[in-house]
């Protein structure tokens, strides 16, 4: 087994050297992008990049293109010191920490956009187009830079990992797209970065959108809602037992995002709301109609 020694390079010229040396002795690439502020979640993708890979790349950006709040950038938790250590003790072998203006030049001019319900829906419809731009823009600068074998992203994140799906196969980008399972906490929160910002009473009010999701996964599985409709507002009613409004709460086509006209095939159940001043998001994958009906979860 090689070695894993964890360099920090802020570079791309630093970085392309870096992994061209490893792959000039036989290397594969796994990559995992992230924003940072690592848990769990994160460190899961890593250790099944390093299961997988030679080299494991890690990236910590904080993507200001895809924030469409200057207060939600600006708050966002940042530790790079402990982030290199999580990310190293999962099996990362290099960190790319980059400035915004190593990925942004002064004269940066372009922008990668996926159109349709992948981007108009939830997330997008909520967050504006500008988000999943900014999103889809950085991913594909990081996969040209990294040029990996294979990139992991997580299911919490769905319809980002969607996105990302969609302008790797459309346009032509040479990696395999791995998406991993949801990691929660044992009471049924997703992780989150954003987890750091909950009060301890915000955090026990936030338990209710897993619950929700359930609770709208259940109507379906058990048969007491007769459409996507009733679905949601089983869901719904759980929020609001708890307090929250959410900012949507769809039951959608799991592959096109499209709103579900019945209870039938895979569907994605999603959520966004915002607790304690914190904006989360969450999401199950159901089978409708089957035996064992959730899976993620
Ligand atoms: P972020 O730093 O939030 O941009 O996330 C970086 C990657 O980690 C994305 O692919 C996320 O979907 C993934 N991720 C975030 N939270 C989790 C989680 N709880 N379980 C699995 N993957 C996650």
């Amino acid at each position: 087994m090689t070695e894993r020694i964890v360099e920090t390079i802020r570079t791309v010229p630093d970085l392309r050297d870096a992994i061209a040396a490893r792959r000039a002795d036989g290397a594969t690439v796994g990559f995992v992008p992230t924003m940072g502020a690592l848990h769990r979640g994160h460190c899961a993708l890593i250790k099944r990049a390093a299961s997988e890979h030679d080299v494991v790349v890690v990236s910590i950006f904080v993507n200001p293109s895809q924030f469409n709040q200057a207060a939600d950038l600006e708050h966002y938790p940042r530790d790079e010191n402990g982030d290199v250590k999580a990310a190293a003790a999962a099996g990362a072998t290099i960190c790319f920490a980059p400035s915004a203006e190593e990925i942004y030049p002064a004269d940066f001019a372009s922008s990668v956009r996926v159109c349709g319900p992948l981007t108009e829906t939830l997330e997008g419809q909520e967050r504006g187009l500008g988000h999943f731009d900014g999103m889809a823009t950085v991913v594909t600068i990081l996969l040209n830079i990294v040029q990996p074998n294979v990139a992991y992203f997580g299911a919490k994140d769905a319809q980002q990992a969607l996105v990302v799906r969609r302008f790797v196969t459309d346009l032509q980008i040479p990696v395999e797209i791995v998406t991993a399972e949801t990691v929660r906490d044992q009471d049924g929160l997703a992780l989150s970065s954003r987890n750091a910002r909950l009060s301890p009473a915000g955090r026990e009010q936030a338990l209710a959108i897993s619950a929700a999701l359930q609770a709208s996964a259940n109507a379906i599985s058990d048969g007491s809602a007769a459409s996507p409709d009733g679905a949601a507002a089983a869901g719904v009613e759980r929020l609001r037992a708890a307090g929250i409004t959410p900012e949507y709460l769809a039951i959608t086509d799991s592959s096109t995002l499209e709103p579900a006209r019945e209870l039938s095939g895979t569907l994605l159940i999603a959520c966004a709301a915002t607790v304690d001043g914190v904006r989360l998001i969450d999401n199950l994958t159901v089978i409708a109609n089957r035996e064992a009906a959730t899976a993620n979860c």
